[in-house]
């Protein structure tokens, strides 16, 4: 899962990317509106956090460009105690949620997991592919009574694919969701990774497979 932080406070900012981080979260942040936007409009994270007092451009802004953009990531504002009336319009132009400062920890990580389930998904703790789960706690692998375990590599790209079924994974989207845009990492050790987690699914007698979309990507598929 990968989580957007749009906050000027330097402070906050850190201790949200540190608590994201100790949750198995890849976190970007960023400190002003308007870079907030561009990386927001990249599509690639599964929730926003998005402070409303941000220099450049403040988040309602950030909020009405992103929604207007058609981009539906989910998004919790960030609200100061007297922003009432910022909530609302937050609300209104497409916010999903709001957390007042300050806020607990175990409140923060609740709403983020509200926000990053899936419909239709159950279980909170694991991902299911046609009786192949995932556990995001202890990344183990399992199908019927056979579990292995992933490295943390194997299993972000093994998120990726499980949240996505049937659909081609690009090998430059697997990069830039777990290593980031400016990452030297190459389309080899992609391969590397999905070549590992072959084998484990193998291991494990799963009825479903990771693909190859020549030349393009991957996508994760039932055999049949
Ligand atoms: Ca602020």
């Amino acid at each position: 899962m990968k989580i957007l932080v749009v906050e000027d406070e330097a402070a906050l900012c850190d201790a949200l990317t540190e608590i994201l981080k100790r949750n198995q979260y890849n976190v970007d942040s960023v400190d002003n509106g308007e870079d907030g936007l561009e990386y927001a409009l990249t599509g690639l994270y599964d929730c926003i956090i998005l402070d409303i007092m941000l220099p450049i451009m403040d988040g309602i802004s950030v909020l009405k460009h992103l929604r207007k953009a058609k981009i539906s990531t989910p998004v919790m504002l960030l609200t100061a105690k007297s922003d009432i009336d910022d909530k609302i319009t937050g609300l209104d132009c497409g916010a999903d949620d709001y957390l007042t400062k300050p806020f607990i920890t175990g409140e923060l990580l609740a709403r983020v997991r509200a926000l990053t389930r899936r419909t239709g998904e159950v279980n909170v703790d694991a991902f299911d592919f046609h009786g192949l789960t995932l556990n995001k706690q202890t990344y183990m692998l399992s199908y019927d009574s056979q579990s292995v375990k992933l490295s943390l590599k194997e299993y972000q790209i093994m998120e990726i694919l499980i949240m996505n079924p049937n659909q081609i994974i690009t090998k430059e989207r697997f990069i830039e969701k777990i290593w980031g845009f400016e990452s030297d990492v190459e389309y080899n050790n992609i391969e590397v990774y999905i070549s590992f987690l072959r084998k484990k699914i193998q291991s494990i007698n799963s009825k479903a497979s990771i693909r190859t979309a020549r030349g393009v990507g991957y996508y994760l598929e039932e055999k049949t």
